[in-house]
């Protein structure tokens, strides 16, 4: 019979994507379903950048594009970063960025801490390519963010990357300069280990961001700084991300992104230089947006008994504390009120337990004014029927 890999015998679809589909079948069944389950902003992609994309296709540019990206964008990122294009390597999304480190420098067994919550598919990937996550739990009490301390406490010989997500899925943690120079100086003391510092969110902050770099110059020659068009720009069917680091890691992941894609779609390539050179007031419209959405689900959430939301810095996540509604209601774990919120009241948050802080729910609201309204009421009249 049929026997999977070793690799993966571990790993399943992601739990977000598992719930979005539970709730497309529902919703084929004729069944009212509201989801807020995925991370995907409802703003479509900017026109000129589709009319970019046009132009790249009536332009003959389809044929195999350069492994690492086109020269066109590896310059604009190289640009942006204040590094050579040696330093830029194009992928097909963030998340390749991150298989592709991960596939290029994880020995079996080699150890990648991530902070608790963090984006799901962190611990499968490095999962993935035989390495072992090490989950630090950052509890909300703590801002969701990790200490200097706990970072200390989780380092071995065998560390290999930190991986940091700020703004933060899905906690909209924004790590301040204070806090990042707190971290680098432990990371000083080990060399040993490298950085991943995913910034993907960095256009969508409602305080001041920071990159990790900029804060932590002395830690380039060890850091990798990942970043995309997919949530910023609406583009995250395009599949373009990218990752800024040593070119000696681009080019190891260059040799893992040869054999698996032979280098990101030529047309959204294009599609994405116009993107980054194009106007950028989209980004602050689109950010106060969402920081109106944001104000709102907050304070609906907060008005729901047995749920306990803190604001969130960044993104476009509440993850509030559920622990209230849990006991309250008899549920035996996250996932349990999230299957059953599905069910009975037809909306679509994923369990904190996909994040690794289990007793939280992740609810993404780039979504529109009407459908978070509609949900959140009657998301709202369920918890308070049941509790
Ligand atoms: N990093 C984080 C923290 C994310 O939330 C996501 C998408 O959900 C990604 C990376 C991957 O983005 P992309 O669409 O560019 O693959």
């Amino acid at each position: 019979g049929f026997k999977r890999a070793s690799r993966i015998a571990s790993l399943e679809i992601s739990e977000i994507v598992q719930l979005a589909e539970r709730a497309a079948v529902l919703r084929a069944e004729g069944r009212d379903v509201i989801s807020f389950a995925t991370g995907e902003p409802d703003f479509p992609t900017p026109l000129h950048v589709v009319e970019a994309a046009h132009a790249a296709a009536l332009a003959g540019k389809t044929r195999y594009p350069a492994t690492l990206g086109t020269a066109e964008l590896r310059a604009a990122i190289a640009a942006i970063n204040d590094v050579t294009a040696k330093e830029v390597i194009v992928s097909t999304g963030a998340k390749q960025v991150l298989a592709n480190a991960m596939l290029a420098t994880l020995e079996p067994g080699d150890e990648v801490i991530m902070p608790a919550p963090y984006w799901t598919s962190y611990s499968d990937i490095v999962s993935m390519a035989e390495g072992s996550p090490v989950v630090v739990a950052c509890p909300m009490a703590e801002g969701f963010k990790l200490s200097p301390a706990a970072l200390e406490a989780n380092i071995t010989p065998r560390t290999r990357w930190l991986m940091l997500n700020s703004p933060s899925n899905p906690s909209g943690a924004i790590y301040s300069p204070e806090e990042i120079r707190a971290l680098a100086d432990v990371l000083a003391r080990h060399p040993h280990i490298w950085i991943l510092a995913d910034e993907i969110y960095e256009h969508l902050n409602f305080v001041p961001f920071h990159s990790f770099k900029a804060c932590a110059p002395e830690l380039a020659e060890r850091t990798l700084i990942v970043n995309g068009v997919s949530k910023a720009y609406s583009m995250t069917g395009w599949r373009i991300g990218w990752g800024v680091g040593p070119a000696e890691l681009i080019k190891a992941m260059g040799t893992v992104q040869g054999q698996i894609t032979s280098g990101a779609c030529s047309i959204a390539q294009a599609a994405t230089l116009a993107a980054l050179t194009g106007g950028q007031a989209l980004l602050d419209e689109r950010r106060s947006a969402m920081r109106a959405r944001r104000d709102k689900v907050v304070r609906a959430l907060n008005a729901i008994p047995g749920i306990d939301c803190p604001v969130p810095d960044g993104a476009f996540y509440a993850f509030p504390n559920v622990e209230g509604v849990l006991k309250a209601g008899g549920f035996a774990s996250d996932a349990d009120f999230c299957g059953w919120l599905l069910d009975k009241a037809g909306i679509a948050i994923v369990p904190g337990r996909a994040f690794g802080l289990p007793g939280h729910a992740r609810l993404s609201f780039a979504y529109s004014d009407p459908e978070l309204d509609a949900g959140l009421a009657r998301m709202s009249a369920a918890v308070t029927a049941r509790i």
